[in-house]
Protein backbone atom coordinates (compact mmCIF):
# COMPACT_ATOMS: atom_id res chain seq x y z
CA UNK A 1 0.00 0.00 0.00
CA UNK A 2 2.77 2.54 0.53
CA UNK A 3 5.02 1.59 -2.62
CA UNK A 4 1.27 2.35 -4.38
CA UNK A 5 1.33 5.62 -2.43
CA UNK A 6 4.53 6.55 -3.80
CA UNK A 7 3.60 5.88 -6.98
CA UNK A 8 1.08 8.29 -7.15
CA UNK A 9 3.19 11.27 -6.34
CA UNK A 10 4.84 10.80 -9.82
CA UNK A 11 0.98 11.79 -10.97
CA UNK A 12 0.37 15.72 -11.79
CA UNK A 13 -2.94 14.62 -11.50
CA UNK A 14 -5.56 12.06 -11.59
CA UNK A 15 -7.74 11.28 -14.80
CA UNK A 16 -9.97 8.81 -14.78
CA UNK A 17 -10.78 7.24 -11.60
CA UNK A 18 -10.94 3.10 -10.97
CA UNK A 19 -15.08 3.61 -9.89
CA UNK A 20 -15.29 5.17 -13.35
CA UNK A 21 -13.50 2.79 -15.20
CA UNK A 22 -15.33 -0.05 -13.61
CA UNK A 23 -18.17 1.69 -14.80
CA UNK A 24 -17.52 2.51 -18.20
CA UNK A 25 -16.19 -1.53 -18.71
CA UNK A 26 -19.17 -2.99 -17.43
CA UNK A 27 -21.49 -0.95 -20.19
CA UNK A 28 -18.67 -1.86 -23.07
CA UNK A 29 -19.78 -5.26 -22.10
CA UNK A 30 -22.78 -4.89 -22.12
CA UNK A 31 -22.83 -3.35 -25.59
CA UNK A 32 -20.81 -6.00 -27.10
CA UNK A 33 -22.70 -8.62 -25.53
CA UNK A 34 -25.51 -7.14 -27.15
CA UNK A 35 -23.89 -6.39 -30.70
CA UNK A 36 -22.51 -9.58 -31.26
CA UNK A 37 -25.51 -12.53 -29.90
CA UNK A 38 -25.48 -15.09 -31.10
CA UNK A 39 -21.98 -14.98 -32.29
CA UNK A 40 -18.69 -16.42 -30.12
CA UNK A 41 -16.39 -13.67 -30.87
CA UNK A 42 -12.57 -14.58 -30.45
CA UNK A 43 -11.14 -11.49 -27.80
CA UNK A 44 -7.30 -10.53 -28.68
CA UNK A 45 -5.22 -8.96 -25.76
CA UNK A 46 -2.99 -6.57 -26.83
CA UNK A 47 -0.04 -7.03 -24.48
CA UNK A 48 0.77 -5.79 -22.16
CA UNK A 49 -1.18 -2.75 -21.89
CA UNK A 50 -4.52 -3.96 -21.78
CA UNK A 51 -3.88 -6.70 -19.96
CA UNK A 52 -5.87 -4.87 -17.04
CA UNK A 53 -8.71 -3.96 -19.42
CA UNK A 54 -8.99 -7.24 -21.06
CA UNK A 55 -9.25 -9.03 -17.65
CA UNK A 56 -12.24 -7.07 -16.64
CA UNK A 57 -14.01 -6.41 -19.78
CA UNK A 58 -13.98 -10.39 -20.85
CA UNK A 59 -15.83 -10.99 -17.62
CA UNK A 60 -18.41 -8.49 -18.44
CA UNK A 61 -19.30 -10.32 -21.99
CA UNK A 62 -22.06 -12.48 -21.47
CA UNK A 63 -21.08 -14.94 -24.74
CA UNK A 64 -19.29 -17.91 -25.38
CA UNK A 65 -16.03 -15.75 -26.17
CA UNK A 66 -12.52 -17.16 -26.97
CA UNK A 67 -9.79 -15.32 -26.18
CA UNK A 68 -5.72 -14.87 -27.28
CA UNK A 69 -2.93 -12.51 -26.87
CA UNK A 70 -0.49 -10.96 -28.91
CA UNK A 71 2.53 -8.78 -28.10
CA UNK A 72 3.79 -6.23 -30.19
CA UNK A 73 6.25 -3.00 -29.79
CA UNK A 74 6.48 -0.16 -31.97
CA UNK A 75 9.91 1.19 -31.87
CA UNK A 76 10.87 5.02 -30.59
CA UNK A 77 10.83 6.60 -27.19
CA UNK A 78 9.86 5.86 -24.38
CA UNK A 79 6.92 8.14 -24.96
CA UNK A 80 6.25 8.30 -28.37
CA UNK A 81 5.69 5.71 -31.23
CA UNK A 82 8.19 5.47 -34.29
CA UNK A 83 5.55 4.18 -36.63
CA UNK A 84 7.41 0.93 -37.02
CA UNK A 85 5.63 -2.42 -35.64
CA UNK A 86 6.79 -5.68 -34.92
CA UNK A 87 4.90 -8.07 -33.71
CA UNK A 88 6.75 -10.16 -30.91
CA UNK A 89 4.08 -12.75 -29.70
CA UNK A 90 1.83 -13.92 -32.32
CA UNK A 91 -1.53 -15.70 -31.78
CA UNK A 92 -1.99 -18.83 -30.51
CA UNK A 93 -4.83 -19.87 -33.09
CA UNK A 94 -6.48 -19.03 -36.45
CA UNK A 95 -8.75 -16.58 -37.22
CA UNK A 96 -10.08 -17.62 -40.46
CA UNK A 97 -13.84 -16.89 -40.62
CA UNK A 98 -14.14 -15.49 -36.73
CA UNK A 99 -15.74 -12.24 -35.61
CA UNK A 100 -12.37 -10.77 -33.94
CA UNK A 101 -12.40 -7.75 -31.44
CA UNK A 102 -8.85 -6.39 -30.62
CA UNK A 103 -8.82 -5.15 -27.29
CA UNK A 104 -6.15 -2.37 -26.79
CA UNK A 105 -5.07 0.25 -24.17
CA UNK A 106 -4.93 3.53 -25.96
CA UNK A 107 -4.90 4.73 -29.36
CA UNK A 108 -2.24 7.37 -30.09
CA UNK A 109 -0.99 8.45 -33.70
CA UNK A 110 -3.38 5.11 -34.67
CA UNK A 111 -0.16 3.05 -36.45
CA UNK A 112 -0.02 0.65 -34.20
CA UNK A 113 -3.79 -0.45 -34.49
CA UNK A 114 -3.87 0.60 -38.80
CA UNK A 115 -0.94 -1.95 -39.00
CA UNK A 116 -2.53 -4.73 -36.51
CA UNK A 117 -6.15 -4.59 -38.62
CA UNK A 118 -4.53 -4.95 -41.60
CA UNK A 119 -2.80 -8.20 -40.86
CA UNK A 120 -5.97 -9.80 -39.01
CA UNK A 121 -7.80 -9.08 -42.35
CA UNK A 122 -5.44 -10.76 -44.22
CA UNK A 123 -5.72 -13.56 -42.55
CA UNK A 124 -9.63 -14.27 -43.15
CA UNK A 125 -11.17 -13.11 -40.13
CA UNK A 126 -15.19 -12.92 -41.02
CA UNK A 127 -15.22 -9.18 -38.89
CA UNK A 128 -12.77 -6.74 -37.13
CA UNK A 129 -13.63 -4.91 -34.31
CA UNK A 130 -11.79 -2.25 -32.22
CA UNK A 131 -12.07 -1.73 -28.32
CA UNK A 132 -9.67 0.92 -27.05
CA UNK A 133 -9.86 1.85 -22.73
CA UNK A 134 -8.11 4.97 -23.78
CA UNK A 135 -8.64 7.55 -27.06
CA UNK A 136 -6.08 10.19 -28.02
CA UNK A 137 -8.00 11.65 -31.23
CA UNK A 138 -5.12 14.55 -30.54
CA UNK A 139 -2.48 13.12 -31.54
CA UNK A 140 -4.34 10.74 -34.89
CA UNK A 141 -1.90 10.47 -37.45
CA UNK A 142 -3.97 7.76 -39.30
CA UNK A 143 -6.76 9.35 -40.57
CA UNK A 144 -9.10 6.36 -41.21
CA UNK A 145 -8.81 3.92 -38.82
CA UNK A 146 -11.92 3.18 -37.48
CA UNK A 147 -12.35 2.76 -33.58
CA UNK A 148 -15.27 0.88 -32.56
CA UNK A 149 -15.50 0.85 -28.83
CA UNK A 150 -13.72 3.51 -26.83
CA UNK A 151 -14.06 3.98 -23.01
CA UNK A 152 -12.61 7.46 -22.38
CA UNK A 153 -11.81 9.98 -24.51
CA UNK A 154 -9.04 11.42 -23.26
CA UNK A 155 -6.20 14.91 -23.99
CA UNK A 156 -2.84 14.94 -25.68
CA UNK A 157 -0.66 13.82 -22.15
CA UNK A 158 1.28 10.94 -21.08
CA UNK A 159 -1.07 8.41 -18.99
CA UNK A 160 0.04 5.32 -16.74
CA UNK A 161 -2.29 3.15 -14.50
CA UNK A 162 -4.76 0.28 -15.08
CA UNK A 163 -2.02 -1.45 -17.04
CA UNK A 164 0.13 1.22 -18.77
CA UNK A 165 3.65 1.59 -17.51
CA UNK A 166 6.33 3.76 -17.86
CA UNK A 167 9.24 1.31 -18.46
CA UNK A 168 7.27 -1.16 -16.89
CA UNK A 169 6.47 0.40 -13.71
CA UNK A 170 2.75 2.09 -12.73
CA UNK A 171 0.84 -0.97 -14.41
CA UNK A 172 -0.63 -1.57 -10.83
CA UNK A 173 -2.03 1.42 -10.06
CA UNK A 174 -6.18 1.00 -10.06
CA UNK A 175 -7.01 4.70 -11.41
CA UNK A 176 -5.23 6.33 -14.73
CA UNK A 177 -3.28 9.43 -14.45
CA UNK A 178 -0.80 11.80 -15.85
CA UNK A 179 2.35 11.14 -15.54
CA UNK A 180 4.91 14.20 -14.31
CA UNK A 181 6.65 14.98 -17.15
CA UNK A 182 9.81 15.39 -14.36
CA UNK A 183 10.07 11.47 -14.27
CA UNK A 184 10.79 10.99 -18.10
CA UNK A 185 12.43 14.19 -19.09
CA UNK A 186 16.01 14.52 -18.81
P1 LIG B 1 -0.01 4.47 -31.58
O1 LIG B 1 0.55 3.48 -32.53
O2 LIG B 1 -1.51 4.61 -31.63
O3 LIG B 1 0.68 5.81 -31.72
O4 LIG B 1 0.45 4.02 -30.14
C1 LIG B 1 -0.22 3.13 -29.38
C2 LIG B 1 0.69 2.58 -28.30
O5 LIG B 1 1.56 3.58 -27.78
C3 LIG B 1 -0.15 2.12 -27.13
O6 LIG B 1 -0.54 0.78 -27.29
C4 LIG B 1 0.78 2.32 -25.96
O7 LIG B 1 1.61 1.21 -25.80
C5 LIG B 1 1.64 3.50 -26.37
N1 LIG B 1 1.11 4.77 -25.80
C6 LIG B 1 0.58 5.81 -26.48
N2 LIG B 1 0.21 6.80 -25.64
C7 LIG B 1 0.51 6.36 -24.39
C8 LIG B 1 0.34 6.93 -23.09
O8 LIG B 1 -0.15 8.05 -22.87
N3 LIG B 1 0.76 6.17 -22.04
C9 LIG B 1 1.32 4.93 -22.20
N4 LIG B 1 1.69 4.29 -21.09
N5 LIG B 1 1.48 4.36 -23.41
C10 LIG B 1 1.08 5.07 -24.50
Amino acid sequence: MEKTAELYQDLDRILVTKEEIADRVKKLGQTITKDYAGKAPVIICILKGASIFFADLIREIELPVTTDFMAISSYGSATKTSGVVRVLKDLDRDILGKDVIIVEDIVDSGITLSYLRKILLQRGAASLRIATLLDKPARRKVQDLKVDYVCFDIPDAFVVGYGLDYDQVYRNLPDIGVLSPRIYEP
